[in-house]
């Protein structure tokens, strides 16, 4: 099983890793940065790993 990990004290609620996965990264309102899978489906995880990579404050990761 794998999972998103956010280290909180990085992002900058940028949005970049949303517009690169909405289905697993919503910033809302306040700025604040939620991840919407509790794990990461197979089938998403290219797409996933695109938005870890789009992060621009290395704040996110993919954890096996
Ligand atoms: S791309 Fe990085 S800094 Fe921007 S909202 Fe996502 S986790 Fe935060």
């Amino acid at each position: 099983m794998s999972r998103i990990l956010v280290d909180r004290d990085l992002c900058e609620a940028n949005q970049a890793c949303m517009r690169a996965a909405p289905e697993a990264f919503r910033v809302d309102e306040e700025d604040r940065l939620h991840i919407l899978l509790d794990e990461v489906d197979p089938a998403l995880r290219p797409k996933v790993e695109r938005a870890v990579r789009a992060c621009p404050r290395r704040a996110l990761a993919i954890v096996d």
